[in-house]
């Protein structure tokens, strides 16, 4: 690990006192941080958490409308930001301050008036824990071969997903993705090829994710799942047919499958308006049955079920698309 790169990670100081930030500002930046922020109440702070990506938090015990340590309590609470360390910066030395601001998620504390060598340590220290912490928390959610996210992160997010849905009433949808005869890919061209084969396609696959929010996965094999939340018919519909135009164009050759002469994929898609009805076993099945129909029904496109809330399901979007795409017929 490099020190230096710890010199490019984002801080964001919350003071509504002007000197306070000023100072803290003056005396990181001389030790070459260069990207430091200042928010100046808990609103500020949500708004630019909301919108930038922070590797540190320093937050003043007391600010004038709200309290520091609920602020903290909040982030730690809450699954986008939980990885941001927050360190505490109090001119208040009582043991009391102390304890609750270790209790509501703080990793440290900054006593007032600030000794600069030791914020600079503090601050360092964290930064370099985080850097450790992000290194190892990626290397467990990604797959070695792909480098798409694994089943073991799909389980969580699909987990987030549903949840979120449900209380934000936002229909999931989910993409269950196979590559169409891989086994004769396999034993006609090669292990080594299919192994190509497979970052290729999962490169093309993520590159058209356009939108935060939207994942993709390696569930294993030569299956992938994309699992996003959307309301709109139109970009799922989009999705589908950029996913299956992706991997067209790499035009990896493949004379065993069937008809199409290059590699391709059959997906299954299942949306779902999440109510109490409806499981996360329930949306998964509906996508691998969708599947089933891509496959038997020729392979190289996609297959769309609806689940309505209460349960039931109808086939295709209501204008009959996620069928072949016009490049396919
Ligand atoms: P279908 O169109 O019905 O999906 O047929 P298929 O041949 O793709 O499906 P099947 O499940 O019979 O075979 C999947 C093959 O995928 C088996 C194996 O040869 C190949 N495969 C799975 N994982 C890997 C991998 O990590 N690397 C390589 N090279 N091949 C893999
Ligand atoms: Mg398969
Ligand atoms: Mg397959």
């Amino acid at each position: 690990m490099k020190k230096d790169d710890i010199f490019l990670m984002p801080i964001l100081l919350v003071d509504d006192s002007n000197a306070n930030t000023i100072l803290l500002k003056a005396i990181l930046n001389n030790e070459g941080f260069d990207l430091i922020s200042v928010a100046s109440s808990v609103e500020e702070t949500r708004a630019f958490l909301d919108e930038y990506k922070i590797d540190l938090i320093l937050i003043s015990t007391i600010l004038s409308k709200g309290s520091g340590i609920e602020l903290c309590h909040e982030i730690n609470g809450d699954l986008r930001y939980e990885d941001i360390p927050a360190i505490m910066v109090t001119a208040d030395s009582k043991i009391e301050t102390l304890r609750k601001s270790f209790e509501n998620g703080a990793v440290d504390y900054i006593a007032k008036p600030i000794n600069s060598v030791e914020l600079i340590a503090r601050v360092q220290a964290h930064l370099i824990r985080k850097q450790v912490l992000d290194e190892r928390k990626k290397s467990a959610i990604t797959d070695v071969l792909t480098s798409l996210y694994n089943r073991r992160y799909f389980d969580t997010i699909f987990d987030r997903q549903y949840n979120k849905s449900k209380l934000e009433n936002i229909p999931l949808v989910f993409f269950m993705i196979d590559i169409d005869n891989f086994k004769k890919y396999n034993d006609n061209y090669g292990h080594q090829a299919g192994d190509d084969a497979l970052q290729q396609v999962s490169h093309a696959m993520k590159a058209q994710l356009k939108r935060n929010g939207d994942y993709i996965f390696r569930l294993g094999g030569e299956e992938f799942a994309i699992l996003l939340l959307s309301d709109n018919i139109d970009h799922c519909q989009n999705l589908s047919d950029s996913l299956h135009k992706g991997i067209y164009d790499l035009n990896i050759e493949h004379k065993y499958n069937e008809k199409h002469g290059r590699i391709s994929v059959s997906i299954g898609i299942s949306k779902v308006d999440v109510s109490d009805l409806i499981t996360k076993f329930d949306i998964y099945n509906t996508a691998d049955e969708a599947l089933y129909h891509a496959k038997e029904s020729g392979r190289n496109h996609s297959e769309f079920i609806n689940i309505k809330p209460d349960g039931t399901k109808s086939e295709k979007s209501k204008d009959g698309k996620f069928r072949l795409m016009d490049i396919f017929k």
